[in-house]
């Protein structure tokens, strides 16, 4: 049997096993790079690689992101196999954001290898639960691999939400919920919009994501800050969701006169939806987390049943440990 290789290079990893290499989550000149998803953070050096795979939803995330097409890629459906010499390569569903990829590998001498990109084991609005399957070798990420990182129930999370957003407009107030662009910003969405909500969306970036997802099937609706009337429609009430508040506040300026939008920001109330939330220094918000929890991790692993876990991502010493006390042979790769 061959030995198996894996290595940190740029935003992700290269896999090397006999003659097969492959980049994860980075470009690796000439060499074939399997994409999980297109968060900034996994997509360094793609000009580089020489063949990229991923889903239609992840070149489409891409692309409405203000990335040239590549040229030379394949799209693979969730589910479905793509051989090439030496690996049968099959993605599954991470539950992250939308089109995100665990990708599945079966070398020809029987060796299973699973990379998990990131990913997340509860159903969101938006987004399906990601599923494990067994495997020789798990390379996992491990975002909030420590026992602090613990979530409340999603739909209690997504109670919260609501009943802020309902007490907030009914004191006059104007509730921002800030929300990166690809995968948050869209549940964020789907969720206000399930309450009844009037949506503003603050930026064009979280625009361009919605109209992916209104392609792939996800039913959206909301203003934009271009929508006829947006000032009247938050004098109103109505929520807004931020990617950057900072962008959002410049453009609103820029349509509405002044002293209106002194109240306007006056009125504002800002919640953060992240799992970050729950941390020692944590700004005011609900723990939405696109990623698995500590729990979530533990139990995804086990469930792997690797003889191997390559672990990555800040807390990857740290979970590596809890993985051994699993009785899991793990290792960081940092
Ligand atoms: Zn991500």
């Amino acid at each position: 049997m061959s030995t198996l290789n894996v290595k940190k290079v740029g935003t992700g990893f290269l896999l090397e096993y006999g003659d097969v290499r492959l980049a994860l989550d980075t470009g690796v000149k000439g060499e074939t790079t399997l994409l999980s998803h297109s968060h900034a953070d996994h997509i360094g050096g793609l000009k580089k690689a020489n063949h990229i795979i991923a889903t239609s939803g992840t070149f489409d995330t891409w692309g409405a992101r203000g990335n040239n097409a590549f040229k030379n890629k394949t799209v693979i459906r969730t589910g479905d196999m793509f051989g090439q010499i030496g690996v049968n390569i099959t993605a599954l569903n991470a539950g992250h954001v939308l089109g995100s990829t665990m990708f599945y590998l079966e070398f020809n001498d029987g060796l299973r290898v699973l990379y998990t990109g990131d990913f997340n084991t509860v159903d969101s609005l938006v987004h399906r639960a990601a599923k494990a399957v067994e495997a020789d070798v798990l390379i996992t990420e491990a975002t909030y691999g420590k026992p602090e990182w613990i979530f409340p129930k999603r739909q209690g999370v997504y109670d919260n939400i609501l009943d802020t957003a309902t007490e907030m407009l009914d004191e006059g107030r104007i509730p921002l919920f800030s929300a990166y662009s690809l995968g948050k910003s869209q549940e964020a969405i789907a969720l206000l919009q399930s309450g009844g909500f009037r949506i503003v969306s603050g930026n064009t970036s979280i625009n361009k994501v919605c109209s992916v997802y209104k392609n792939h099937g996800v039913d959206l609706r909301h203003y934009t800050l271009s929508s006829p009337g947006v000032s009247d429609i938050l004098d109103e009430g109505a929520v807004i969701v931020s990617s950057s508040i900072r962008h959002t506040l410049h453009n609103l300026r820029k349509i509405i006169e002044k002293k209106t939008m002194r109240d306007l920001e006056a009125r504002l109330e800002k919640y953060s939806l992240s799992g970050w939330t729950l941390g020692k220094f944590r700004e005011r918000g609900f723990p939405l987390s696109a990623h698995t929890d500590f729990n979530g991790l533990i139990e995804f692993a086990k469930a792997v049943n690797p003889r191997v876990a390559y672990v990555f991502t800040g807390n990857a010493p740290e979970f590596s440990e809890h993985l051994s006390g699993e009785g899991i042979n793990a290792v960081p790769l940092e």
